[in-house]
């Protein structure tokens, strides 16, 4: 058989080439242009440094048809420690092939000048959601989910009607998002994709990397520990303790261990009774990392 038509290059020949954008204006024409011609655009917005759980959102993206905006920014105004960003990992090249080789049809990396002009100064406009901002992860990151719904405000507002696909590796912020896109009838559809883990348990995330040898061995007992609370239905309260017994017993900082509401992450009390969202957090040798699980919690007797 000829070189050429190996099933490697005729699969190299088959991939187009991602389309890079930085401007803004370009970036708003492509989303545009893709409607016009009757594509539904599915946006993916990203931090970058991408992985296996970035690659599943634009695997369901494409499972639907759409054609695969992927944006990555890292947003400063959601990072409420300066350290923290400055250690967030940065891989563009990395992310540009694997975009492209998971068939992203456009990566758009705009820049700081473009996304926030009058940074480090606050931008005059800011977008709050209230309510569900305001506990666990807003409790513990002043300022933080205003970050998120005002980069996501903005990546809405230049990519016009879209479905928007969001992992559930960040509960919380699935939550603001569809409360947002409630509260301001915005044209998307939010696409919620389950959790993405590494063969222990662990929740793959960017920060993943920054954790030591030693680390990423305690940082298993974060999904230990919802595993551990899926595995009784119990009242709210017996939950939460038994989330903090294996995080605390395997040297993990807790931040939160707490039952909610999966839409309003109102804390449950224990005379409720179904399925609700486990949420945790825990500082893993100074690196901050999160999870959560769907639990079932009983209504305490007598
Ligand atoms: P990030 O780059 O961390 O801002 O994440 C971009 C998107 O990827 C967000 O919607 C995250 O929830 C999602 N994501 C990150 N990690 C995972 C994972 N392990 N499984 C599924 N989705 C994820």
């Amino acid at each position: 058989m000829p070189h050429s038509s190996s099933p490697n290059n005729v699969a190299r020949r088959l991939r187009r080439k991602v389309q890079r954008i930085s401007a803004i204006g370009a970036w708003r024409d492509y989303a545009s242009n893709q409607r016009s011609l009757g594509h539904t655009v599915g946006l993916v917005p990203t931090m970058g440094a991408l992985h296996a759980g970035h690659l599943s959102l634009f695997r369901e993206a494409k499972s639907r048809g759409d054609i695969v905006l992927a944006t990555i920014f890292v947003n400063p105004r959601q990072f409420n420690d300066v350290k923290d960003l400055t250690a967030y990992p940065r891989t563009p090249e990395l992310d540009h092939t694997s975009a492209e080789a998971h068939g992203v049809d456009c990566l758009v990396e705009p820049t700081l000048e473009e996304m926030w002009p009058a940074y480090p100064n606050p931008t005059a406009t800011t977008v709050s959601v209230r309510g569900v901002s305001d506990t666990l992860e807003g409790a513990g990151r002043p300022g933080h989910f205003d970050g998120v719904a005002s980069v996501v405000a903005k990546l809405f507002a230049v990519t016009g009607s879209c479905r928007a696909y969001f992992g559930e590796k960040d509960f919380q912020q699935i939550a603001v998002i569809r409360q947002m896109v409630r509260d301001l009838a915005l044209d998307v559809e939010v696409v919620s994709c389950p959790i993405v883990r590494d063969e222990d348990g662990l929740a793959l995330s960017s920060r993943n990397v920054l954790l030591s040898l030693d680390a990423r061995k305690k940082a298993v007992a974060l999904s230990r520990s919802l595993l551990a609370a899926r595995a009784e239905s119990a009242p709210a309260s017996e939950l939460r303790a038994r989330m903090r017994e294996v995080l605390e017993g395997s040297g993990v900082e807790v931040a939160y261990a707490d039952v909610v509401d999966p839409v309003t992450l109102v804390p449950v009390g224990d005379d409720e009774t179904g399925e609700r969202r486990a949420l945790i957090a825990g500082l893993v040798d100074g690196v901050r990392l999160i999870d959560n699980a769907p639990v079932i919690v009983e209504a305490r007797r007598g």
